[in-house]
């Protein structure tokens, strides 16, 4: 070269790169321009848009443009580069400028192995992800928008919009999609990428257009880019058009909470403005109209939850308070892309330059050629290619495809990137602080799913066919990824390793990560629903549910329906009348308040003040009787859209009415109701109108409704059904305690006391699943019966319908046309019998306790998608939490005679330790899932495996039997019949019939339902009361024998059904229900109460085969009555206001007589001693209860003359109590453990040792409910009273066999009390312990040699010697000391002024203090400190009762 020439060329170097400059230079002015020089110039916006990203900048450029609204656009980023954002061939370098991105760590993804924490990113930036990402621009298949099943979003819907945004310049587009600011190109004309298009063509993949229908092809990759230049949602609306001037944009600006409030105590919380961090500094700017969150799908649900909207349970746990709105949803379904890149190499060099930006800026003729010519390498992002298919596991819907390749080409490299683009895995974002600049939990659970391992494997081995088979590829030199060390490996040699499964599954393992493609944690749904609490954070129309002013339009809202969770669409078809926005009207109009629904008249009253006092307090039982005897009228105006109207079936579903009552729409009646446990459906299409509508449900008082029935029957059939109880419950279907009961007070409420609501759908719905799980050897097989409402039932009865039925995520079923079936009452069902496959392993639910004690639950969904001809899809979805086990209720012959009756689960047999449920309040709308946690987290604690839902009360919520199934309690379920005749007319069963259907329906699924019983008690009153009414008895037969019986079996024939709780299980059956008595020892279940008896022998105890009732009362403590009762009430004898709590005759004097035989009884006087009395009624019972169910657990031998014994359950009476009074309940109405409650503990523990008298012998009995035989140590210790440490001990080895209760010591009590040198019983007690060799298992127990009252008891002095910190913060060791022995030692604290107290459980309580110490584990319900514990602890024995 001459230097004339050299100096030319660098003079013309320098002018380019001059030229260059200054076209970046003006184009950073104007990214500088767009983010600095438009403020905040009102301090109140009639809308503030948080996020300028891909969506968040259109919507408020928009905004401002097409309406007067003041508009402010917040934006956490800064303003984009022009060398790095605007050059396409950049996208690679972007990566790299940390400050352009959010960068989260994710939760370790276990199903692939080296990315365990994977970094994932989104652009912070003005113009979002449109600014950082790699451009490639393909709207996504018909199909997938059609399947969102959402109203205004099916692809035609959206079409216009994509229309309007964009402006394609590929030939093959559309005429109308080029006029939008939005560039979209694709690159032609380059030979090589021509070339191996074409190749690929050849082997068969259509050429397509990606924006178009089809899309199953290759294709070269649509972009967002023009002219050599990125087209951001910044540069295209803000920027280059100046589209919206009146935008306020404020960048380096984090938003950190919505400021929200509420108008009225009624209303929706509403956002009122938004709080942000801009400069170090926080501000605020309120907004009259909306919010509109754009952040993106990682940081919009957290500004959300961050504001207290929000899963509460999990805002709660972080500590997020207030909680406004609780939406369980809002970070669920996360999704992204996982992805793998393999490199190829071959023997070719393409003529394409890398992006590399040290290389670039000395490459002044390549810049030049992007800036000013828009020409050049730098101007295309990589993916040059873009192949979509379909893996075998997509359903051959060729335009629907799940797999993306991208194909990039440079120098002698090929890289493939695979995408599963229909992936199924769902992840969450949650909290990790309420710090906003903290970043959130990502869990993405990238491919959990076992079908995205599946496609991704297909796909994995499809590519590496597509370079083997394909000629232009056959120029590779290796088949293989170049960065796949470590997984060359294949077990069979003789496979090439591109191959080989082992080597794509290792690829897979190793080199997943992810795209950046977030969605799904925001989720819509179809309609409005303004309860929150719904699958979904959004409506159609973007609103977030429960809140005003809220409305979210990033790629969060995207629910992947079809390929993940297709519930909301269903979800969004029930739309809810619920809330407290209802009036409740009396019958004189006299009172009209605000009501609530789901509630109760009482709970309206009371919030409204119209009651003055809790329901529960002193004599409110009487003083607002007048409620119930009034008629209420419930009101509600609603507004109904064409969305609604347009449907085929718009029913009205009412979950639970409250009971007899006529509902009106606008005025007209459309149906009504009179049975408490039906849900109502009426079909309401034809008079709901456009706007604003009315619904009324005016209600008859139940006791006046009893009176009319009682007299109607009477006359219509002229024999009268006698009363039990002052209102005859019999004749309405309605929870038979609320009349009052012998443990509680009377409340017959009224009201809506379930959901309620508009339930619409075009084509149909899934009404109820039956599952039932079956075994075959090790095999297990699901049957499924899917009850379906149709609009239109096909004539062919052939379905043509796809059903997805999935297991944990597993897919079982996933096909079209099925053989629709219909039962003799009309109903439409189809039926499956599914086996589980071999992949998929079953791990067992067996009851608390029970061998390896698992409670395993699956998720069971079945998915509906209805089709019509004209492609409109319409979903229907079922979730059902499910358990696999085989229970039997054995009952086989014993000898000489009756039947066994025990329970087998999986094939163990399991002694059925609990207790009896009654309804937890009268007004069973106060009743919080919180306190039903408590009290069946307390039952499991104290070693419970069985718990009877009683027949006087409700069947109850899905929640209680879902804790069931995860506590492992088996429930014994009666239906809702108790202790009275009860009319078996045409009317009544048809009612009882729906009834029993429909619950049943609803419950079977859960694996804790162990048994269905008929009613409480009816077959024994039938015996002892009408045995001789003819008419009385024939009703019984009909409702029970002939109605209930057949119901139950053929709706449920996996579990046992006795007629009746008592019954003689078979006996009774065999004996056409006509034994004489239901109990009998040797048969069935029986009830056991005595009030005389000396109740702490156990010989007074029957010795049955099953006992699913006993106990005996106690009062509640002080603190408990304390919420009823004024300390002026607080005496000893008892005051009139306390003894009339005693609502059962035969106690009204046995508690004191049954004190009387084992204690002195308190001297006379006020609230210390009542409180003493208090104490000596729990230990009372609770010895009562410990000596019956020592008994009941030892009593496994079958007496061979009578046929009695052989005891395998017993289930006391009750475990909870509404109300403060005299009950048989082991937990108070305000969730305190009574004495019995930590009893039960030990007498239900697994391991028991039972030392009793009998004969004047001493026997010890070891119940051993493992199963697995055991040797022990056996301490047997006598102690005198004046003592501390024993005066004798023996020790024994001694073995029990596997799940069995067997006497292993025997001693004459004379010889063990000379041994000992104890001159007289009432000096003495005996203390046994056991334990394994290991020490790991170890109980003891005590037994007296005299009652209290005449053993020689010395005070023992007891001392509270140190607090401490247990496990963990609300865990505290309490450590006593005593000189002496201390007897039935009961824990406590003192009241605060407020007549509460420090809350929570001992888990021991009236316990003895042997050897001079014990320690007690105190379980908090509330912060609180070691000290606070000393300060406030209570301790009384029995020598402290004066
Ligand atoms: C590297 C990369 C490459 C990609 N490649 C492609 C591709 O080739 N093709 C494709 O289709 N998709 C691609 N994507 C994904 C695509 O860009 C995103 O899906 C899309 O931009 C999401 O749009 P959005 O509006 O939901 O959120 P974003 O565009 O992410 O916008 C959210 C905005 O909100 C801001 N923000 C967040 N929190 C706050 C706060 N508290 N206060 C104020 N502002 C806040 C953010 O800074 C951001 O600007 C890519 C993404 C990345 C990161």
């Amino acid at each position: 070269m001459s230097n004339v020439i050299a100096l030319t060329a660098k003079s013309s170097l320098v002018w380019m790169m001059l030229v260059v400059v200054d076209v970046l230079y003006e184009r950073q002015l104007i990214h500088e321009r767009t983010a600095y020089h438009q403020h905040q110039r009102y301090r109140v916006y009639d809308y503030v848009v948080v996020g300028a990203g891909s969506a968040g900048t259109i919507v408020a450029c928009r905004l401002s443009a097409i309406t007067n609204a003041t508009v402010l656009l917040l934006e956490a980023g800064g303003p984009a580069d022009a060398l790095i954002n605007d050059l396409p061939g950049m996208a690679d370098e972007v990566m790299d400028y940390d400050k352009q991105f959010w960068s989260y760590t994710t939760e370790a993804q276990v199903d692939i192995v080296q990315n365990k924490n994977i970094v994932q990113k989104a652009g912070k930036i003005l113009g979002g992800g449109s600014t950082v990402n790699n451009m490639v621009y393909i709207r996504g298949s018909r199909e997938y928008y059609n399947n969102l099943g959402i109203t205004g979003w099916s692809y035609n819907d959206l079409l216009p919009y994509f229309k309007l945004i964009e402006n394609n310049t590929n030939p093959s587009a559309a005429a109308d999609s080029t006029n939008g600011p939005i560039g979209v190109s694709t690159i032609n004309n380059i030979s090589w990428l021509m070339d191996i298009q074409q190749t690929l063509n050849n082997s068969g993949l259509p050429i397509v257009n990606l924006n178009d229908d089809t899309v199953y092809g290759i294709a070269v990759t649509p972009k967002s880019y023009r002219d050599c230049q990125r087209q951001s949602t910044v540069q295209s609306y803000i920027e280059r058009n100046d589209m919206c001037p009146e935008l306020d944009i404020l960048t380096k600006a984090l938003a950190v909470k919505l400021l929200i409030n509420r108008t009225s105590l009624a209303g929706k919380p509403k956002v009122y403005g938004l709080e942000f961090i801009k400069d170090n500094t926080k501000h605020t700017v309120t907004v009259d109209k909306e919010v509109i969150l754009s952040a993106g799908a990682i940081e919009s649900p957290k500004l959300l939850m961050l504001s207290g909207i929000g899963p509460k349970q999990h805002l709660d746990d972080v500590g997020v308070t207030p909680v406004w709105s609780d939406i369980p949803a809002v970070g669920q379904g996360y999704q992204t892309h996982p992805s793998v890149t393999l490199d190829f190499v071959g023997n070719f060099t393409l003529n394409k330059t890398v992006a590399n930006l040290g290389s670039i800026l000395t490459n002044v003729q390549q810049l030049y050629e992007a800036n000013i010519r828009h020409t050049g390498a730098l101007c295309d992002a990589p993916a040059e290619l873009t192949i979509m298919w379909n893996s075998n596991l997509s359903e051959n819907n060729t335009n629907y495809p799940d797999i993306k390749y991208q194909l990039t080409a440079s120098g002698s490299q090929l890289k493939i990137k695979i995408s599963v683009v229909r992936c199924k895995s769902t992840g969450s974002i949650k909290l990790r602080a309420t710090d906003p600049k903290v970043p959130p939990i990502v869990n993405q659970n990238l491919l959990k799913h076992k079908d995205d391992k599946l496609a991704f494997l297909d796909a994995i081995a499809n590519a590496f066919r597509l370079v083997e088979e394909t000629p232009l590829f056959g120029q590779f030199t290796t088949i293989k990824p170049v960065q796949a060390p470590g997984c060359e490996y294949c077990t069979n040699s003789s496979i090439p390793l591109h191959k080989c499964s082992e080597y794509h599954k290792c690829i897979m393992k190793m080199y997943t990560t992810s795209e950046y493609h977030y969605v799904g944690t925001c989720r819509m749904s179809a309609h409005n629903n303004n309860t929150g609490t719904e699958n979904s954070v959004v409506d159609e129309r973007l609103r977030v549910r429960g809140v005003h002013g809220l409305r979210i339009v990033d790629l969060s809202i995207y629910p992947d329906i079809v390929n993940a969770d297709p519930n909301p669409a269903a979800l969004g078809e029930f739309i809810s009348l619920n809330g407290n926005d209802w009036l409740a009207i009396s019958q004189n109009k006299s009172i009209k308040v605000k009501a609530k629904v789901p509630g109760s008249i009482h709970s309206d009253l009371r919030r409204e003040g119209i009651l003055k006092q809790d329901i529960y307090i002193q004599y409110n039982d009487i003083e607002y009787q007048w409620v119930s005897l009034d008629n209420w009228t419930y009101v509600k105006t609603f507004t109904v859209d064409s969305n609604i109207l347009n449907k085929k079936t718009v029913n009205l579903l009412a979950k639970g009415i409250d009971t007899v009552s006529s509902i009106f729409i606008n005025n007209k009646l459309i149906g009504k109701t009179n049975n408490q446990y039906v849900r109502y459906k009426f079909n309401v299409k034809q008079v709901l109108k456009l706007g604003k509508n009315t619904i009324r449900v005016a209600f008859q008082s139940a006791p006046a409704y009893v009176k009319q029935q009682f007299n109607d029957f009477q006359q219509k059939y002229n024999y009268t059904i006698p009363s039990v109880n002052e209102n005859n419950y019999a004749f309405i279907r309605k929870m038979a305690a609320s009349f009052g009961w012998d443990y509680g007070p009377s409340f017959p409420t009224q009201g809506i006391w379930k959901d309620i609501g508009l339930e619409v759908y075009d084509m149909g719905i899934i009404r109820d699943i039956v599952v039932k799980t079956t075994r075959s050897m090790s095999r297990w097989t699901l049957n499924l019966i899917v009850f379906l409402e149709l609009t239109t039932p096909p004539t062919d009865r052939v379905l043509n319908t796809k059903f997805d039925i999935s297991l944990d995520e597993n897919v079982l079923i996933s096909r079209r046309k099925h053989l629709l079936k219909t039962n003799s009452n009309g109903e439409l069902s189809v039926r499956f019998e599914i086996k589980i496959p071999d992949t998929l392993p079953i791990m067992l639910w067996f009851p608390n306790g029970v061998a390896n004690n698992t409670q395993k639950l699956y998720e069971l969904k079945v998915n509906v998608s209805f089709v019509d001809n004209n492609n409109n899809y319409e979903w229907s979805s079922m979730t059902k939490k499910i358990g696999f086990r085989t229970i039997r209720l054995v009952q086989k012959p014993v000898k000489p005679m009756g039947l066994t009756f025990y329970f087998e689960v999986n094939d163990l047999a399991v002694y059925a330790k609990g207790t009896n449920w009654i309804p937890a309040h009268n007004l069973l709308d106060v009743v919080t899932d919180e306190y039903v946690r408590h009290l069946l987290v307390s039952a499991k604690e104290a070693n419970m495996n069985i718990m009877r839902v009683w027949g006087g009360g409700v069947y109850e919520t899905d929640y209680l039997y879902g804790l069931a199934d995860e506590l492992g309690l088996m429930i014994w379920q009666d239906f809702m019949f108790t202790l009275s005749p009860y009319p078996a007319n045409p009317e009544f069963l048809e009612t009882v019939d729906l009834e029993v259907r429909q619950q049943v329906r609803r419950i079977q699924h859960h694996p804790s339902i162990a048994i269905w019983s008929g009613n409480n008690e009816i077959e024994a009153l039938r015996l002892i009361l009408f045995p001789n009414q003819t008419h009385l008895k024939d009703d019984y037969y009909r409702l029970f024998v002939k109605h209930i019986k057949p119901i139950v079996e053929s709706e449920d024939p996996s579990r046992p059904f006795v007629i009746s709780s008592p019954s003689n299980g078979l006996q009774t059956i065999k004996d056409n229900y006509t034994d004489t008595q239901t109990n009998d020892n040797r048969y069935g279940d029986i009830h056991f109460y005595d009030y005389t008896s000396p109740l702490w022998d156990w010989q007074v105890y029957p010795s049955a085969k099953f006992v699913s009732e006993y106990g005996f009362q106690s009062y509640p403590s002080l603190a408990t009555l304390s919420q009823a009762f004024s300390v002026n009430d607080f005496t000893y004898p008892l005051s009139k206001a306390v003894k009339r709590r005693q609502r059962n005759i035969y106690y009204l004097n046995s508690i004191e007589d049954m004190i009387s035989r084992y204690f002195k009884m308190p001297s006379n006087g006020t609230v210390n001693r009542f409180n003493d009395f208090l104490y000596l009624s729990q230990i009372t019972q609770a010895m009562a209860l410990k000596t019956e169910t020592e008994f009941y657990r030892r009593n496994r031998n079958i007496d061979t003359e009578t046929g009695n014994g052989f005891t395998m359950g017993a289930m006391y009476w009750q475990l909870n109590d509404v109300w403060q009074a005299p009950t048989w309940a082991s937990i108070e109405n305000t969730g305190k453990w009574k004495v019995l409650h930590s009893y039960a503990k030990q007498f239900f523990d697994n391991l028991l040792v039972v030392p009793y008298e009998d004969n004047n012998k001493l026997k010890i009995a070891l119940v051993n409910d493992y199963y697995q035989k055991i040797d022990f140590n056996l301490k047997i210790k006598v102690y005198k009273w004046s003592q501390n440490k024993p005066i004798y001990e023996l020790y024994k080895l001694v073995k029990s066999d596997s799940f069995s209760a067997k006497i292993v010591y025997i001693k004459p009590i004379s010889d063990l009390l000379t041994e000992s040198k104890c001159m007289d019983r009432n000096d003495c007690l005996l203390s046994i312990e056991i334990n394994n060799l290991s020490y790991k298992l170890q109980t003891n127990n005590f037994m007296l040699l005299a009652e209290p009252k005449n053993s020689n008891l010395i005070k023992p002095n007891i001392k509270v010697s140190d607090v401490k910190k247990g496990l963990n913060d609300k865990t505290f060791i309490i450590s006593l000391s005593s000189e002496t022995i201390a007897p039935f030692v009961l824990l406590d604290f003192k009241l605060f002024k407020n007549n509460t107290q420090i809350s929570g459980q001992f888990m021991q309580n009236g316990f003895f203090i042997f050897d001079g110490q014990k320690s007690i584990i105190f379980k908090s319900n509330q912060n609180i400190s070691e000290h606070e514990i000393k300060d406030q602890l209570i301790v009384k024995t029995v020598t402290d009762v004066i």
